[in-house]
């Protein structure tokens, strides 16, 4: 197989703002796996610099990848993604372009989408949620009538005003499912003073209230929730899992922190056999990188893959969501076409 990259420039309708800050320009890397038949699978590098990645450092790991592929049989998945992460350390959402291109290419020469081949059922896909990101108090209620048509939205916390943009929210959805995402800004003292006050607000999820090393802060704020407390920051790979058991109710698998599908889908075993919920979500990412993780969505409990649907410019159409439900497309491997003949160059693809 040979292997080539491009990158992608998408831009949020919105700004995407969240604990840590935001961006209004994402720069992420298509990689695309091809074998002699002329048979290209594809895969998209969300790379966030929270995880130690950024479009320059995606791109200077793909040539070791490409020296372990290049004379690698395209239907040894589970040996390709193994040795392309042992080929370096971290990487993470390099390794999962890389993971998520050979899964589309093997779907695409067996003529048959990766969920069918993984035994799943298309019409066993849960909910999407849509992110109410960070912003001025001024602008949110209108951030909430944009996203009329979803059913749960997930507001993201972490700031001095959080019940304001949480009562605001919820006064222009009264009601929606709400979940908030403190994305790892809170202390645990602050998340218990929060609970009641979420609860009084009819929240039914709070994702990763403290510091991703803190998981006897995590406990500490889960011994006290009635809402479910799921793990994001603190969850990167199948092995962190046992040592959540207990200090969570559920993880959230995103493939930018797993490095693969093989490794999602064994997060979602590790996480079933310790009886936890599991969700997926995504970072900033067109519909070819939601397409992979949608893949899992029949394992899932809930989902966040919204990533693309924030986008004002996606560049590939694939899997979907309509009124919050996720529909998978039929098509073989990711299912993934690009929007229109030329879009990805109009959309500042460069290679
Ligand atoms: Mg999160």
């Amino acid at each position: 197989m040979k292997l080539r990259h491009e990158i992608i420039d998408l831009h949020p309708v919105h700004p995407f703002v969240i604990a840590r800050g935001g961006y209004r320009q994402h720069h992420n890397v298509v990689v695309i796996l091809s074998d002699g038949d002329g048979v290209e699978g594809w895969g998209e590098a969300a790379p966030n610099k929270y995880y130690g990645e950024s479009e320059e450092s995606v791109v200077a790991a793909l040539p070791a990848f490409a020296r372990v592929l290049e004379n690698a049989d395209p239907f040894a998945l589970e040996e390709c993604e193994a040795r392309v992460g042992e080929t370096i350390s971290a990487n993470n959402s390099a390794k999962a372009a890389v993971s998520a291109a050979l899964h589309d290419l093997a779907g695409k020469k067996l003529g048959v989408p990766v969920h069918r081949l993984w035994g799943l059922s298309a019409d066993k896909c849960p909910l999407s949620s849509f992110t109410i990101a960070i912003a001025e108090s001024d602008v949110l209620a209108e951030r909430v009538r944009e996203a009329a048509e979803y059913p749960v939205l997930k507001i993201k916390l972490g700031t001095d005003r959080d019940r304001e943009i949480v009562r605001i929210v919820r006064g222009a959805a009264p009601d929606k499912r709400l979940r908030v995402d403190a994305n790892a800004a809170w202390t645990p003292d602050d998340a218990a003073r929060m609970i009641d006050f979420l609860v009084e607000m009819n929240v039914e999820m709070l994702e990763q209230p403290v510091a991703r090393e803190d998981l006897d802060g995590l406990r500490f704020v889960r011994e006290r929730s009635p809402i479910p407390v799921f793990a994001d920051e603190s969850c990167l790979i199948a092995a962190d899992i046992p040592r959540l058991a207990g200090a969570v109710d559920g993880i959230n698998i995103k493939l930018a922190k797993c490095g693969g599908l093989r490794e999602a889908l064994r997060m979602i075993h590790v996480a079933r056999a310790h009886e936890m919920g599991v969700m997926a979500g995504c970072m900033i990412e067109s519909s070819l990188g939601i397409s992979a993780i949608a893949q899992l969505a029949p394992l899932l409990d809930t989902a966040d893959f919204d990533g693309a649907a924030l986008l004002s410019d996606d560049p590939y159409r694939g899997a979907t969501i309509s009124s919050g439900q996720i529909s998978l497309s039929q098509l073989p491997g990711l299912g993934v076409t690009a929007a229109h003949a030329t879009s990805r160059a109009a959309a500042g693809a460069r290679g």
